[in-house]
């Protein structure tokens, strides 16, 4: 399937070389969901490619579709937990 530029895979997701926590947005993503490092996006980024979990988490908003990928994956307890200790990097995340 194509990419729908829906942003959740650039919020829901932890992402170890942003340093970026579960559930947390991209500090790269722009407010209309494109990415503001596109030419040096990291290689997991490069490699993320669209496949049947954009379908499955289809939403009208982010906050919805970011909630069914973290549900999809049995992740809403812990990406929870990350939001209320406020967590702004994953090492902070996993030392909790
Ligand atoms: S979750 Fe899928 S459709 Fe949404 S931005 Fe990522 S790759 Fe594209
Ligand atoms: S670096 Fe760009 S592509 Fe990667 S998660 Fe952040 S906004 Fe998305």
């Amino acid at each position: 399937m194509d990419c729908t530029r829906c942003g959740a895979c650039c919020v829901a997701p932890d992402i170890a070389a942003l340093d970026k926590p579960l559930g947390m947005r991209c500090p790269h993503l722009t407010a209309d969901n494109l990415c503001s490092v596109y030419e040096r996006r990291p290689q997991v980024c490069r490699d993320y490619a669209a496949d049947e979990v954009c379908h499955l988490i289809e939403a009208p908003t982010l906050e919805e579709r970011v909630q069914k990928y973290l549900a999809l994956f049995g992740l809403t307890d812990e990406a929870e937990s990350i939001r209320q200790r406020g967590c702004s990097s994953m090492r902070k995340a996993r030392s909790g």
